[in-house]
C-alpha cells in the first residue's frame, strides 16, 4: 500500500477507495459533512461519491484565498450548527490547500474540534498542505494569521484529481516538487529535471507520493518548526516577499511562480555564500527557468521586497534569516544574509 505513516494519522496515496470507504464506516459518524468548493463540486466531487456512498450533507464555499477568512469560517461554523454537527461527526475537506487550511481549522476548533479528513485536490495541497498539521486562515489582510496545529484523521491523496487543473496550478504546485528534491533529494531532483511535466500516472504518483514522503520525514522530526522544519522555507522568504507584493499590484502571480523566482535567487545567495558550485547553480536555474517560462514583464521593486522580508513572522531579532541549500538535495538554515546580498539575489534573478 502507498501509506506514510506520519505519527497519529496517515497519509494515502492513490489506493482503492474501499480503503477510505471502510475507514468511514468504521468512524461510523452521526453525520458526513463533505466540504467543497465550486469548482471541487464540479470536478471532484463525482469521482468522490462514486466512490463512497455514504450519506452525506454538502456545504459549499467560494473558491478563492480571498475566501480563506474570518467570514467564510464562521459560515461554516453556523453551517455545521445548523446542520446539527456534533463531536462524533466526520469533515471530509474536499479542495486544495484554502479548503484544507480553513475546513480543517474549522472542524479543528468546532466544539473543541471534531474529527476531519483531508482530501486535497491541487498539486500543492498534495504535496505541501497534506502534511504538517498547519490550519488556519488568513486575518486583516495577514496570511495564515490565524490559526494551529492539528493532525487530520487521514489524509486521502487521488492524484486524479490533477487532470482537471489548469496548467498554470499544476505548476504553481511544481515549485513544490521541486523544493523538495533540492533540499532533500538528489533522485527527486534527477528524475524531474530534465522534463517538462509530462508525466504518465504511475510517474504523477511516484512523484507526489516521494515529495510527501520528503515533507513528512522533515516535519515529523521538527513538528512546531524549532529548527530542521525550517528548511522547508528555501525559496519562500524572498519568494513570499515576491508574491506579497504582486498581491499589492493589478498583476497575478501564482503561489509556486512566487516561489520558482525564490528559489532563482536564493541558489544564488547559496552559490555567493560557497555553498553551491557554479554548474548547480547553472542547473536549477535553466530548469526553472524552462518549467516558469517567466514573463519578461515580471517587475520587482526591491525596496518593497526588502520591506516584506523585513516584517517576515519568521525573522528573529530584525535579522533576514535563510535556508540555502548546500548542494543539490541538501539544506541548511538560520543563515543570515544582509540586505545589499539580499538585492544582488534579486538582481540576479
Ligand atoms: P486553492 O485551494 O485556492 O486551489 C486553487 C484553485 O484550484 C481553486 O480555484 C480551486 O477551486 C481549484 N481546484 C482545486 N482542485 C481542483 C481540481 N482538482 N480541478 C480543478 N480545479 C481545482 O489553492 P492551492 O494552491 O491548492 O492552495 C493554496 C493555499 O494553501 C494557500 O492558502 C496556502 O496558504 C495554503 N498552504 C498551506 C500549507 C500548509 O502546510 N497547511 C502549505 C502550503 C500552502
Amino acid at each position: 500500500m502507498q501509506k506514510i505513516d506520519c505519527n497519529s494519522y496517515n497519509v494515502i496515496v492513490n489506493e482503492d477507495y474501499s480503503i477510505l470507504h471502510n475507514f468511514i464506516d468504521e468512524y461510523n459518524p452521526s453525520k458526513l459533512f463533505i466540504i467543497v468548493d465550486e469548482n471541487t463540486k464540479r470536478d471532484c466531487l463525482p469521482i468522490l461519491i462514486q466512490k463512497i456512498d455514504h450519506p452525506h450533507i454538502l456545504i459549499e464555499i467560494t473558491s478563492g484565498e480571498i475566501h480563506k477568512s474570518i467570514d467564510t469560517a464562521t459560515a461554516l461554523w453556523e453551517a455545521l450548527i445548523n446542520y446539527g454537527a456534533d463531536r462524533s461527526s466526520l469533515v471530509l475537506n474536499l479542495g486544495g490547500g484554502v479548503i484544507g487550511d480553513m475546513g480543517g481549522f474549522v472542524a479543528a476548533s468546532y466544539m473543541r474540534g471534531i474529527p476531519f479528513i483531508q482530501i486535497p485536490t491541487t498539486l500543492l495541497s498534495q504535496v505541501d498542505a497534506s502534511v504538517g498539521g498547519k490550519l488556519g486562515i488568513d486575518f486583516k489582510g495577514y496570511k495564515n494569521m490565524v490559526g494551529l496545529f492539528q493532525n487530520p484523521d487521514l489524509v486521502w491523496v487521488d492524484t486524479n484529481y490533477l487532470k482537471t487543473l489548469s496548467a498554470r496550478e499544476l505548476k504553481s504546485g511544481f515549485a513544490e516538487v521541486i523544493k523538495h528534491g533540492l533540499i532533500q533529494s538528489k533522485t527527486l531532483w534527477s528524475f524531474i529535471k530534465d522534463r517538462a511535466l509530462d508525466y504518465n500516472d504511475q510517474e504523477w504518483n511516484d512523484i507526489v507520493f516521494d515529495s510527501i514522503k520528503i515533507k513528512n520525514t522533515v516535519v515529523s522530526q521538527d513538528p512546531r518548526e524549532s529548527g530542521l522544519r525550517k528548511i522547508l522555507n528555501f525559496g519562500h522568504t524572498i519568494g513570499h516577499a515576491v508574491e506579497s507584493y504582486y498581491l499589492e499590484t493589478d498583476k497575478q502571480l501564482t503561489h509556486g511562480e512566487a516561489i520558482a523566482i525564490g528559489m532563482i535567487c536564493e541558489s544564488y545567495l547559496s552559490h555567493k555564500k560557497g555553498l553551491l558550485s557554479t554548474s548547480a547553480l547553472k542547473e536549477i536555474e535553466s530548469f526553472i527557468r524552462k518549467i516558469y517560462n517567466f514573463d519578461p514583464a515580471i517587475q520587482i521593486n526591491q525596496k518593497r521586497i526588502i520591506e516584506y522580508m523585513t516584517n517576515d513572522k519568521k525573522n528573529k531579532g530584525g535579522q533576514i534569516l535563510f535556508s540555502l541549500i548546500d548542494g543539490i538535495g541538501s539544506c541548511t538554515y538560520n543563515i543570515e544574509i544582509g540586505k545589499e546580498a539580499i538585492i544582488e539575489g534579486l538582481d540576479y534573478f
